[in-house]
């Protein structure tokens, strides 16, 4: 079965075909159009290995998809031979509000809710739309699937999810946490119990997305009892421009200040702060890292109120749970920096979390356990792969579709 996974942002598309056999799986090729609609539109391009760089004038959703299709489709890069060959399309969608707890096969009436979904993720949804919309008029007979960033989280009690507000905030306007990443959150913690040998539903789970944006998951019995992210992806931890935990006092503090709007200040807290904002270097990692290696202070600062973050709700989470089994890292920076989780599970041995340093500082962007085989609990790096959530999901509503 061929599986076409989208995932498509405001001006660019990723996307990558799967070919899936029973549990097997492969990425036959993959890419990303980006700058849709702007000058210098291109498509980038990867088969066994070897990456193009395709130029072309994309003014929308459906001539990127389009053009996808005419890549999978050409005789050197692609690798069908007819687009009768793709059999599903899986979409990554931002938000599924309280309407979506799990991945859906799309109808008209999906569609609806994921409209009226709009207005929590106004960035977001709208271009996860035009990809569905863009296959239905170029793929009409191709069955397609949702599955949203907030749907593993709709497991969280409701202890962990209502803010402290006027209550009438929550049923008129929504106003709760969702937290996002779900997708990734739901692939390490179960792909760890997987590699581990043990039941999924038994363990005490903290899963910590460290990558752009990054977030914290608390998951117990297989299910998501709380996150860092929120009613939006800027709350919780520090990310690369996004500030994370803030006084709400400061945010309105800020704006009578500076005299700025809403606008403003959603950019100011999203584009301009992070490790970009507080460092005023960069919000790369790696470049903050380099600069604290050459003894810059201020980027030193950024790591040690970035790692200081994720250690508190490490420790938030671990008394949620009452006790931490597994605990994970994933994303770009979780995945490569044996440095960080080192200094992130600095001094929590008295939870049970013991790194092995030397096994740790060599893992780069592979599966494996990194603490001391004394540890009470189990460090591990596992690379995220919300793709191949996507593919699996779509593979499984298709298949139980054509079963009934
Ligand atoms: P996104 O959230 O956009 O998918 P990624 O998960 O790819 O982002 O994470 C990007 C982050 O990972 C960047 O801050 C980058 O510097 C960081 N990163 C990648 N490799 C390393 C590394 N070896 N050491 C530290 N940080 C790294």
């Amino acid at each position: 079965m061929k599986i076409l996974v989208l995932n498509c942002g405001s001006s660019s598309i990723k996307y990558q075909l799967f070919n899936m056999d029973g549990t097997e799986w492969d990425v036959l090729v993959a890419g990303v159009v980006e700058k849709i609609g702007l000058k210098g539109s291109f498509l980038k391009h990867q088969k066994d290995g070897k990456k193009v760089l395709l130029e072309g004038e994309i003014l929308d959703h459906q001539a990127g998809i389009d053009y996808i299709l005419g890549v999978l489709l050409s005789e050197k890069h692609g690798c069908i031979a007819s687009l009768d060959e793709i059999d599903a399309v899986g979409h990554r969608v931002v938000h599924g509000g309280e309407e979506f707890n799990s991945s859906v096969y799309i109808t008209d009436d999906v569609i609806k809710k994921m409209e009226e979904c709009i207005d929590l993720a106004p960035l977001h949804n709208p271009p996860n739309l035009k990809g569905i919309e863009a296959i239905t008029q170029l793929l009409p007979n191709v069955p397609q699937c949702g599955v949203f960033d907030t749907a593993f989280h709709q497991t969280m009690p409701k202890k962990a999810y209502m803010y402290a507000i006027p209550k009438t905030l929550y049923n008129q306007y929504g106003i709760r946490r969702y937290g996002f990443h779900g997708t990734s959150h739901r692939y390490v913690s179960s792909r760890a119990c997987d590699m581990l040998g043990v039941d999924y539903k038994e363990q005490k789970i903290i899963s910590c997305h460290l990558g752009n944006g990054a977030s914290i998951a608390a998951i117990q019995n297989g299910e998501s009892v709380d996150t860092s992210m929120g009613f939006t992806p800027l709350e919780g931890l520090v990310m690369g421009t996004r500030a994370g935990d803030l006084d709400l006092g400061a945010v309105t503090y800020i704006m009578d200040k500076e005299k700025i709007g809403t606008r403003s200040a959603s950019v100011l807290f999203n584009k301009h702060s992070g490790l970009l904002g507080l460092t005023g270097i960069s919000s790369d990692m790696r470049e903050i890292q380099d600069a604290a290696s050459e003894g810059d202070e201020i980027a030193q600062l950024g790591l040690d109120v970035y790692d200081y973050r994720v250690k508190k709700y490490i420790g938030a989470y671990a008394a949620a749970m009452g006790g931490v089994d597994i605990l994970i890292f994933t994303g770009g920076i979780g995945e490569n920096s044996g440095f960080r989780r080192e200094v992130i599970c600095k001094d929590l041995e008295f939870l049970g979390i013991e790194v092995n340093k030397e096994v740790n500082i060599g893992v780069i962007g592979d599966e494996k356990v990194v603490s001391t085989e004394n540890s009470k609990t189990t460090v591990m790096v596992v690379p995220t792969n919300e793709e191949l959530v996507i593919a699996l999901d779509t593979k499984n509503i298709v298949e139980e579709l054509a079963n009934r």
